[in-house]
């Protein structure tokens, strides 16, 4: 596991370090590690890292003093906190358990959503309405709403980076277009569709109209 690799790096490199240098050095790869995964392994990872650790730091405090005995390596490196026998540091600096760290949720939690699972599906749809209809006008919102964000033409949705594109550098991938017959007056929201703009290539091309890009879009 890459946290133990260096933790024992650092260990090794500092073998005549103080505790407190020990800790300050320590604490935060542990802490980032423990956060990184700590919504996708369990506990008992925590738990097999941290004996892991203090089997680690118990050779490198020993190995300090070969002459000393254990007892007085114990007591010079480590202190007891709680119901724990071994706590590495002094009265007022000790290192982390891994194993007692907060559990961090990311919003990465949201990640682990498929959009292949049915129970996924609603919330990929919402997102993809909700991402679509950013930035829009209150107009092509309205236009874009009417369909859920799907081409009128031939039915499939139209992708948020489509529409992002679209925004973004008007690049020409989709289109709103008027297509009720009725040419004349005010525009309302119920005349025109959002479409893929092949889908309304090829449309104007079967029902031979002339640019009938609306101008309000
Ligand atoms: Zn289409």
């Amino acid at each position: 596991m890459s946290v133990l690799r260096k933790v024992k790096n650092i260990l090794n490199s500092n073998k005549t370090a103080t505790v407190s240098t020990i800790i300050r050095l320590l604490n935060p790869v542990i802490k980032g590690w423990s956060n990184y995964y700590s919504t996708q392994v369990s506990k008992k990872v925590f738990s097999y890292c941290d004996h892991q650790i203090y089997e680690m730091l118990w050779h490198w405090a020993k190995r300090r003093h070969p002459k000393k005995s254990s007892q007085w390596v114990f007591k010079r490196y480590f202190t007891r906190q709680g119901r724990k026998k071994w706590t590495f540091g002094t009265d007022q600096q000790t290192l982390v358990f891994m194993s007692e760290l907060p559990i961090i949720r990311h919003t990465k939690i949201q990640g682990k959503r498929s959009p292949y699972r049915p129970s996924d599906a609603e919330y990929f749809e919402t997102r993809r309405l909700q991402l679509s209809l950013k930035r829009l006008n209150g107009f092509q919102k309205k236009v874009v709403q009417k369909t859920n964000a799907k081409c009128i033409l031939c039915g499939c949705n139209i992708s948020a980076e489509h529409f992002r594109r679209w925004r973004v550098s008007g690049d020409n991938d989709i289109s709103f277009n008027q297509l009720t017959s009725e040419r004349m007056g005010h525009v309302t929201p119920d005349d025109v569709f959002v479409t893929h703009r092949w889908c309304y290539e090829r449309y104007k091309s079967t029902h031979s109209l002339d640019s009938d890009d609306c101008r309000t879009a």
